[in-house]
Order: C-alpha cells, then sequence, then structure tokens
C-alpha cells in the first residue's frame, strides 16, 4: 500500500507539472464529457497511481485552427492512436498557434523542452495474440487485427461497434462518440492495432474506447516506451512530442556540470538522462522511471536542486549587498530588561537570542525565521531583539496577524517596557481615526520607540523615523507583499532588519528549498515546569461526559477553552454555531461563568472578555478559532475541540497549544463525529500520539503536501517540478554543499551561469523576502 502522503505529493506534481489553470481547464472539460464531479474522477485516477488524462485525451482536440500546423496535427492524429471524437458542442475554434499553445504550458525555449520531461509512459512496444489478451482479461493489452464488421447500433445508445479478428480469436471495439470518418477509417478489411483494457462483456471480449492506429501488415513495433507528458487544452500528445524531439535536435547538450564533479556523485550525464527519460528503451526498469528513482530521474532532481540552491545563495549574496543599520548597542535597556524579567531564558532562548544578535550587527539586513513551538517562549526573544534595535538609537516595529494576538503583545510588552521608560505605540486597523493619526505621528516623529500592531502598520501613511528592525509574528499568515512593504521602510534607503517568527515548524528540506534566503533559529525546548498535555480522542454523543469533566475542571480552579466548530462554508453559520454552544454551556453550567468570544466581536468586546478570562473571572471561554494564535493565558488547562475532524493539523496543534502553558497538567479533549474518513481519522491519531510540532508538521507534510503546507502564497511559485522533498532530502543536502563549493571556486564561476542558465534561463522568480 502507498502512503497517502505519497499521493498528496503526486498529486501535487501533477499539479505543478501542467499549471493549476490548465488543470482546471481539464477538470471543467472532463466534466462536460463525461458529466459526474470530474474532481472525483482526477481524485479516483491519482489515487490509483495513474493518471488518465489520455482517456480524455480527445476532447482537447476539436478546437483546432485551420492552420498549417493545425493540418499537420490532423495527420498526426489519423496516424496515431487518436480514437475519441470531439464531445457534442464543439467550440469555434479560434486560431492559437502550437507555440502560444506551448507558451501556456511554460516552454518558450528549446531547453524548457527538453526539461518537459513525460509524467507517464505506455507501453506500445508488444503486440499479443487476442486470445491471450483475453486471457489476461482486465489489463491493459496492445491486439492487433483486421476488421471484420463494423456497425453503429442505436440501442441502448448510438454507438459504433468495430469487430476485429486475429488468428486466435476475436473482440470488439467499442465507440460511444465517433466521427462519420471514423467509421470510413476502420472499414472492414482494415488492419488496426488497439490498445486499452480488455473486459468480457455480455457479448464477449471488448475495448471500450482503445486507442488505435491504423497499421500496415509488418508495421514495425515502436522499441521504446511511449512518453506521456503534462499537456494542456488543445495540444495534444504527438503535437507535444514532435516539439519536444524537434527541440531535443537543436539544444546545446553540454554537460553543464564539471566530468569531475559527475564522477564523484556518481550521476548520470545530462544528455543520456534526458535522452532515456522522452525515449526509454524497452528494458528499462519500469518500475524505478515510475517511482522517479531511476538514475536519469536522480541527475535530474539534482541539477534542478543545485540551481534552486544556487540561485537561494546568490539572492542572499545580492541582500548583502544592500545596506542596514548594524544594530550593536546591547545596551543599558536590554540589560534592565533582563533584570527584569520573572524567569531565566531556556537554552534555547538564549542560543537562537544570540544568533539574532550577531544578525543585527551586520551592516546588511538579517532575515531570519525564528521557529518554536507554540508555548516555546518567542516573544521575549522577539522583545530582546526590540530592546537592541533601541539600544543602538533606532525604532523596532511589531506586526501580528490578528488584533487579540497584536493586542496580547502590546499588553504584555508594553508591560514589560513602559516600566522601563520605553515609548510603545498601538496601532491596528480598528482604531479611531485621531487615535491612528496619533499612533502614526508617534512613528513618524521617533517617539515611539517600539510600535505593535496588526497589518494597519504597512499601510502607506504610515512612517517611521528609523526603522532598524521589522518583527513578524506568525509569519506564514502574512502574504508576500505585506512583509515587503514593512521592510521599505527603513530609515535613510536602508533596508530593516527582520526577524519573522512561526510556531508553524517547517520542516529543514522545507525550509531550506522553499524559502528563499533565510536564516532560520530553532527554539527546541519548552520553558521548564511544563507537563505535557493528554489529548484524549472522544465520539461527540459522549458530549454531555465532556461537560461534566469541564464542570469538575473548573470547580478546581482551572479554566477551559471550548472551542466550536469550524464551519468554512459559512461564517455566519459557524457564528450562529458559536452563540449556541454558548447558550447550552450556560444552562448547563449555571454555576460558572461561561464566555464567548468570536470574530465578528468588535475589538474592545473581544477584549473585555479575553481580560475577564486572563483574569480568571470567566472560567469557560467559548471561542471560535479567533484563539488560534499566541492567546496566553498560563491558568488554562482544559480545551474541548467540537468537530476536531474539521480542522488541519497544524491548527489542531496551534489550539492545542493554548493549554500546557502552566505548571498544571493539560488535557485536550477531541470531540469527532462519526463516522471519520481515513485522513480525519490520520490527523485525530497523529494529535493523539505527539505534542511535538515538528513531528506533527512532518506527518501534515506527509499527508498535505509541501505546496498545500505551505500555502501557494508562501512558497511563490512551487519551483521544484522533479524533485520530491519527501523522499530527496538526501539530495538537497548534496545539492547545497555542491552549490556552496561551486561559489566558493574561482573556477566555479562558468560552471554556475551555465548551470543556472539552463536551469532558469533568466527566470530566477524566487521569493525574496
Ligand atoms: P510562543 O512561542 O508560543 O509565542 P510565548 O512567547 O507566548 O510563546 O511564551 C509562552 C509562555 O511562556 C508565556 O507565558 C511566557 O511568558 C512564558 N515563558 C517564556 N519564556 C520562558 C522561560 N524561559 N521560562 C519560563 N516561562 C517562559
Ligand atoms: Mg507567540
Amino acid at each position: 500500500m502507498q502512503q497517502p502522503g505519497s499521493t498528496a505529493i503526486r498529486q501535487r506534481k501533477l499539479s505543478d507539472a501542467l499549471g493549476w489553470q490548465v488543470k482546471i481547464e481539464i477538470g471543467e472539460r472532463i466534466h462536460g464529457c463525461n458529466g459526474g464531479s470530474a474532481h472525483d474522477r482526477l481524485q479516483q485516477a491519482h489515487d490509483r497511481r495513474t493518471i488518465p488524462l489520455k482517456k480524455h485525451w480527445a476532447t482537447f482536440y476539436f478546437t483546432l485552427p485551420r492552420s498549417h500546423r493545425v493540418k499537420k496535427h490532423h495527420e498526426n492524429m489519423a496516424e496515431t492512436k487518436q480514437s475519441k471524437p470531439p464531445a457534442k458542442k464543439a467550440a469555434p475554434s479560434k486560431a492559437v498557434s502550437t507555440e502560444s499553445k506551448l507558451a501556456r504550458l511554460g516552454l518558450r525555449t528549446d531547453m524548457d523542452l527538453v526539461l518537459h520531461l513525460p509524467m507517464r509512459y505506455e507501453d506500445e512496444t508488444e503486440v499479443i495474440d487476442i486470445r491471450a489478451a483475453c486471457l489476461r482479461g482486465g489489463q491493459t493489452s496492445q491486439v492487433e487485427g483486421i476488421v471484420t464488421k463494423n456497425e453503429i447500433t442505436y440501442k441502448p445508445r448510438k454507438q459504433m461497434i468495430v469487430h476485429i479478428a486475429d488468428d486466435t480469436g476475436e473482440l470488439m471495439l467499442r465507440f460511444m462518440n465517433f466521427y462519420g470518418s471514423q467509421t470510413r477509417q476502420l472499414a472492414e478489411g482494415t488492419r488496426v492495432r488497439a490498445r486499452g483494457e480488455l473486459k468480457h462483456g455480455f457479448f464477449g471480449a471488448e475495448m471500450v474506447h482503445p486507442s488505435y492506429k491504423i497499421v500496415n501488415e509488418g508495421a514495425p513495433l515502436p522499441t521504446s516506451l511511449t512518453p506521456v507528458y503534462p499537456s494542456g487544452e488543445g495540444l495534444s500528445q504527438p503535437v507535444l512530442r514532435r516539439a519536444i524531439a524537434d527541440a531535443m535536435g537543436r539544444v546545446d547538450w553540454t554537460d553543464t556540470l564539471p566530468p569531475r564533479l559527475i564522477e564523484k556523485m556518481q550521476l548520470h550525464g545530462f544528455e543520456p538522462a534526458v535522452r532515456l527519460l522522452h525515449n526509454p528503451p524497452q528494458q528499462v526498469d519500469e518500475h524505478a522511471l515510475a517511482e522517479r528513482s531511476h538514475p536519469a530521474w536522480t541527475r535530474m532532481k539534482f541539477d534542478e536542486l543545485l540551481a534552486q540552491q544556487l540561485s537561494l545563495k546568490r539572492a542572499q549574496d545580492a541582500r548583502r549587498q544592500k545596506g542596514a543599520a548594524p544594530l550593536a548597542a546591547v545596551g543599558s535597556l536590554t540589560a534592565a530588561f533582563q533584570a527584569a524579567l520573572p524567569f531565566r531564558l531556556t537554552g534555547a532562548q538564549a542560543r537562537v537570542l544570540e544568533e539574532i544578535r550577531a544578525d543585527l550587527r551586520q551592516p546588511y539586513p538579517m532575515q531570519r525565521l525564528l521557529q518554536g513551538d507554540v508555548g516555546s517562549g518567542k516573544t521575549v526573544v522577539a522583545a530582546l531583539a526590540a530592546t537592541q534595535a533601541i539600544d543602538s538609537g533606532f525604532q523596532a516595529a511589531l506586526m501580528a496577524p490578528t488584533e487579540i494576538l497584536a493586542e496580547q503583545h502590546f499588553r504584555k510588552i508594553a508591560g514589560w517596557m513602559e516600566p522601563l521608560g520605553v515609548k510603545v505605540a498601538w496601532l491596528t486597523g480598528s482604531l479611531k481615526k485621531k487615535d491612528k493619526m496619533a499612533a502614526s505621528a508617534l512613528a513618524e516623529s521617533g517617539e515611539a520607540q517600539l510600535v505593535i500592531g496588526t497589518h494597519a502598520l504597512i499601510q502607506e501613511t504610515v512612517q517611521f523615523a528609523r526603522l532598524g528592525l521589522v518583527i513578524v509574528d506568525e509569519q506564514h499568515r502574512f502574504g508576500v507583499g505585506q512583509r515587503l512593504t514593512l521592510r521599505n521602510k527603513g530609515a535613510d534607503g536602508l533596508v530593516p532588519h527582520q526577524l519573522m517568527m512561526s510556531a508553524t515548524p517547517i520542516p529543514r528540506t522545507l525550509a531550506m528549498t522553499y524559502y528563499a534566503d533565510l536564516e532560520v533559529s530553532v527554539i527546541d525546548e519548552l520553558p521548564p515546569g511544563r507537563t505535557p498535555i493528554v489529548t484524549r480522542v472522544i465520539d461527540q454523543n459522549r458530549r454531555d461526559e465532556v461537560i461534566e469533566r469541564v464542570h469538575a475542571a473548573a470547580l478546581d480552579g482551572r479554566q477551559v477553552y471550548w472551542v466550536c466548530p469550524l464551519i468554512e462554508e459559512s461564517e455566519a453559520l459557524q457564528l450562529q454555531t458559536a452563540t449556541e454552544t454558548h447558550e447550552t454551556l450556560a444552562a448547563a453550567l449555571p454555576d460558572l461563568q461561561v464566555g464567548l468570544v468570536h470574530g465578528r466581536m468588535k475589538p474592545a468586546e473581544k477584549q473585555e472578555v479575553m481580560d475577564a478570562f486572563t483574569a480568571a473571572r470567566v472560567h469557560v471561554l467559548v471561542a471560535t478559532t479567533v484563539i488560534e494564535v499566541g492567546v496566553d493565558v498560563p491558568n488554562a488547562s482544559l480545551m474541548v475541540i467540537e468537530h476536531a475532524e474539521r480542522f488541519g493539523l497544524s491548527q489542531l496543534h496551534q489550539l492545542r497549544g493554548r493549554v500546557g502553558r502552566g505548571s498544571a497538567a493539560s488535557v485536550c479533549l477531541l470531540l469527532y463525529q462519526s463516522p471519520l474518513g481515513p485522513v480525519a481519522k490520520q490527523r485525530l491519531a497523529t494529535m493523539r500520539e505527539t505534542t511535538d510540532g515538528f513531528e506533527i508538521a512532518r506527518r501534515d507534510l506527509e499527508i498535505r503536501g509541501p505546496g498545500e503546507f505551505l500555502g501557494a502564497r508562501q512558497s511563490g511559485q512551487a519551483m521544484l517540478r522533479f524533485a520530491d522533498l519527501e523522499t530527496d532530502g538526501w539530495l538537497v543536502d548534496q545539492a547545497r554543499d555542491v552549490a556552496h563549493a561551486l561559489l566558493h571556486d574561482p573556477a566555479g564561476q562558468p560552471v554556475v551561469e551555465a548551470h543556472l542558465e539552463r536551469w532558469l534561463g533568466g527566470r530566477e522568480e524566487f521569493l525574496k523576502v
């Protein structure tokens, strides 16, 4: 059995290869052609690990222009195996050149075409007897026979049935949709090679919609597997194949890697690897090809990863060319702050703080991601980075994705710093205009040394006098553009240092490949005295018992979060559920204070409830996912999540991270509605088994695949077409080492240039934030 993860990743690969737009087009085509849910069928197809686009290929053919190129294309169709006729309402064709269709797939240069590698192969190298094919049954076979009869029947619907026979038996080819010309093409006496899945129907053996080819007796069979390429609308396989073959005749095949390196790494040569992948010889290890573990694939993956690593290193060099104000002073404020802290930094906090301090001293901008599991204590590290900026005479800004979180940071950090004489300003979208202007003025005059807020901070109107450091909490919740804007608010044309924080741990290989040019610091230790959270998965119909438990916990002096189900389709419904849950719980627990917080409340109302909860005036807090990030109430030690099956893994982990912050033993109860689907089951099991954010992230990656894991806006363009971060992590390491060596060897320069030119062709579309 394959891991579900690999399905997800393969799925991503397909979509990457095709491009989303194309995928959608295909989906709709299939939908339009066959009815039913195209998505379901694609999904099933992925699950079976084959991608039966070919079955639907012909639907792409009918909107072709009547140009010279297209005539050629139709010839191709006739001479090859295309057998499916147009869908009923063939749209009038628009003249779109093959070039522009190729360009839509991102295939512009000859090298683009040469590096457009097959997603799978078909074996047409063998023809077997009809009798043998019948015995095999159920499988895809290729047979050859003479048409003995060609009839059109109308029951149950119009279809063409072509009978063929060889010396050993006979077979029916059934076509539900067909052109008139096909009837003539498949006239009695014609020799035809048909390939498809053989079934034993009521009237005997048959193939439904086989691919076929009219041949002469003794026509040679292909000697290599037939590649099937990712394609798009109006671009047939034969056309693609020809374009690729033509390009292969024109490109410069010079290996970009020096022979010594190829030998040392035991890599395939570039040209033989590419040629093998386009035209695999009959005796090739098909399994290794399909699995992409064949050395030819390894070479492609290595080259791709190397190009990526080289490009990342270059982005890093470019960043270092930019100026930033060195924030060198770790002075009196920092010292006072540290002395006033009610706890000592953990070893991990002290270590990452040193890393950050060293970066801040540089005259070029820091770009560091601070990763640490929920509750690992990132805030205090961020605050210490800010004191260094302030000690050095600069301003710092801290941006958080939600008002609740920003406000919490504001209260906490202002509470720490204001007694030390630091002016902290507060800026969010919900402020009254007057207050907003006042906060902006404080930033602009430089009077506020620290400005904390939401994305209101990045609005055009907000200027800073001397912005030296930007801190972004839960950075994955911000778009690339938002982070960039804040970066452009530096003083005197200088770029501020940037510290990004995330509690969504990103596995190392992902961090290395998806985040351009980012140093990573990890807090891998929780503050002392935490007891691990115990997680239970409980059927929804035992809700009453759970309520009793909540009651008992509250009487015990503990506080409880009750998280309402996520209702993605409707925010209104989600709100309603939250309100109802609040009412039910309040009624069931008359001796307790039950509070409610949700996303639609005014910030002041939210804050009031949160304050009451923090002060333990509210025992049970009913909440929507607004509490997902950053809320810090150490006395809360029981969390109930309703319909936990609807949440994603990282979301569940974030939510659960709201408890287990104090010294009391914490419990998380995941209520689910049965029956559970396999993915939800897996997620809940993961939650029960581990509280380690990295392990959870790893499994999440396995279940979802990296593209979705990071979100499109996070990963920018999905950069890797061939390498698979899950299985090819070892290659990432090697590529990085080689990139490093090449860049530090003067003789490596031409290699770097040639390699980047081949693989990126000047398109270094990398994330530079
Ligand atoms: P996160 O990394 O999730 O943002 P926080 O910064 O909110 O975590 O810290 C979680 C809690 O741990 C806070 O109450 C914080 O004051 C506390 N904390 C942070 N560092 C330490 C430490 N070294 N020792 C004890 N408690 C700490
Ligand atoms: Mg935090």
